[in-house]
Order: C-alpha cells, then sequence, then structure tokens
C-alpha cells in the first residue's frame, strides 16, 4: 500500500494537467527505508512525447546525488499516460529499475478527471496496490484501538 499527502498528489495531478498532452514524469523522495514521500520534484521529459517518458539523465544524476547526500531514496516514481488508462505499459515494465519504489502512473486521458493508480513492478511483475491519502503522516498511525492494524 502506498500512504501519501494529499498535497503530494495534488502536484504530481497538476503537474500531469500542465504538461499534456505529453508525458510527465517526476519523483517523490522520502527518508530511506521509511516508506514515505516527503517532496515534490517534477522532471524533465527528455522525450517530450505523447507516449513515451525518458528522464533527463543529467537532472536524474544530479537528484540522486543530492538524494544520497540528504539519506533519501525515490519512495515514488510517478509518470503520466495522456491517451491510455493509469498502467504501466510493457516498456514503462521494462525500464522499472527500483524494486523498492511505489510506481504511481496517472492517466490525463480525460479532461474532467485525472486517474491516478499505484504498482510495485518487480523483475517485470506488475502488483497494484491501494493508495491512501492522507492530509497529514503524523495522525496517520495513531495506535488507536479502533483502527484495525495492517501489518
Ligand atoms: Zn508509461
Amino acid at each position: 500500500m502506498l500512504q501519501i499527502r494529499r498535497d503530494l498528489v495534488d502536484e504530481m495531478i497538476a503537474h500531469a494537467r500542465r504538461d499534456h498532452p505529453d508525458e510527465a514524469c517526476g519523483m517523490l523522495p522520502g527518508p530511506e527505508g521509511s516508506d514515505r514521500p516527503e517532496r515534490f520534484v517534477p522532471m524533465t521529459n527528455f522525450a517530450r512525447s505523447p507516449n513515451f517518458y525518458q528522464f533527463d539523465s543529467m537532472e536524474q544524476i544530479r537528484l540522486k546525488r543530492e538524494m544520497d547526500g540528504n539519506g533519501e531514496e525515490p519512495v515514488v516514481i510517478y509518470h503520466s499516460h495522456t491517451m491510455t488508462e493509469a498502467y504501466p505499459s510493457r516498456t514503462d515494465v521494462d525500464l522499472a529499475g527500483e524494486p523498492g519504489a511505489h510506481y504511481v502512473l496517472l492517466s490525463t486521458r480525460h479532461p474532467e478527471e485525472t486517474e491516478l493508480r499505484s504498482y510495485r513492478i518487480v523483475a517485470g511483475e506488475v502488483t497494484e496496490e491501494p493508495v491512501e491519502v492522507v492530509e497529514s503522516y503524523l495522525f496517520s498511525h495513531t495506535g488507536a484501538d479502533d483502527v484495525p492494524d495492517r501489518h
């Protein structure tokens, strides 16, 4: 499951809408081992294509260095589809090199409504996971008795 703050969801949707009809891409780094995306990093789609995305390699190297320096990892790697549903394409699966990341797909094919779904992609296998949108991470794991334990 992906637990994610609402402001980060809103930023990703705004980015996907802004870059439409091209695909938009980026990452949400978070503290290593936390599984918690903390900040929004929109990236350049080097391919500038309506049906393909490619991180700008210089930008990617810079971000990787920055994340290493901060003790962060790419918790979420996102991109948008502009004509098809929010499901990883054959190419997306082939290029997915981070088994620990949540791959978020957005679809801007409907003008009014943006679809957002999340996947794990491990060794070529795609597994969809639930997305829980929260206002803040602070209050999400309270340990209260009436909250069923998910672990
Ligand atoms: Zn794709």
